[in-house]
């Protein structure tokens, strides 16, 4: 009998039995989002090579953002209702429900609002609302930029996109968060390094060598700390920053290395060292 091909994921799983949960929920909410809306859209390359000329990320101009802002918030109700029926542990159902009533009350500026804090990464205002209004702030965030991650492009999350762009720079070229991975890719000479953003989930180049956040490229103040049973992946560690960057340094299984869940478990090895975690949307300042 013929049984169909496992994807990378599945396979990943079996060996990781402890992510099937997340990644069930995960995966899940990601397929609902793409059913519920479609991308927004965006400039041609030509013209978004001149509008990111100056390093000013695409949603961080102006009209660009008030257009995702704009799409994003008439969006959200409709998502929070086909993630009604969701499989979820009972908190994350009840923070969902929560964050629906009150966007069936809300204003739609007050929904745009929460919205243009998002993409500002303004986290303490981010903070305030979710208390302010009895909200779940890690599911808003988490959430919010999943939504926001659905109305960008697939084209535009492409590496080769953004090697044609020239964008070489440490923040991502949609939205403007910080990396929160990175991958080693075979060059015809060596090896090259994209990065990967945890909102949108743009991957694109930057330099080989060197500390993505603080810009320290002595090599001598970095080191790698590489975890047990796990050889396509390892944590680059800046001794200038005190920061690490989980970085997978093979090919072919990216739909898994290339998101911050699927390789949680990677960063205790961080955290018993007393590094900082950088660019994931479950964290506040980021
Ligand atoms: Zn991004
Ligand atoms: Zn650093």
């Amino acid at each position: 009998m013929k049984t169909a091909k496992k994807s990378p994921m599945d396979e990943y799983l079996k060996k990781h039995p402890f992510l099937v949960e997340t990644a069930n929920l995960q995966l899940a909410m990601e397929k609902i989002l793409t059913g519920a809306v479609s991308p927004v859209s965006f400039p041609e390359k030509d013209d978004i090579k001149k509008i990111v000329k100056d390093g000013m990320p695409l949603l961080q101009q102006p009209q660009l953002q008030r257009t995702m802002v704009k799409v994003a918030a008439v969006s959200l109700g409709d998502c929070l209702e086909a993630l009604k029926d969701i499989e979820a542990p009972d908190m994350m159902k009840a923070a969902l429900k929560n964050w629906q009533s009150w966007t069936a009350e809300a204003e739609l500026t007050e929904i745009q609002q929460f919205f243009d804090y998002l993409l500002r990464q303004e986290d303490a205002e981010i903070q305030q609302f979710a208390a302010d209004n009895k909200l779940n702030e890690v599911l808003v965030r988490t959430l919010g930029w999943q939504l926001v991650e659905v109305l960008v492009p697939a084209g535009l999350k492409d590496p080769v996109f953004w090697q044609g762009i020239g964008w070489k720079r440490n923040y991502c070229p949609i939205c403007g968060r910080q990396p929160v991975l990175a991958q080693l890719r075979k060059e015809q000479e060596g090896r090259a390094r994209v990065l990967a953003c945890d909102g949108c989930h743009t991957v694109w180049p930057y330099a080989r060598i060197g500390c993505v956040y603080c810009g320290n490229d002595d090599l001598k103040e970095m080191h790698i700390l590489e975890p047990e049973g796990e050889a396509a992946m390892r944590l680059d560690v800046c001794d200038k920053c005190h920061a690490y960057l989980k970085t997978y340094n093979e090919e072919g299984e990216e739909e898994v290395y290339l998101r911050d869940w699927a390789t949680i478990h990677l960063d205790f090895l961080g955290e018993e060292k007393s590094l900082q975690k950088k660019g994931s949307v479950m964290l506040a300042n980021a």
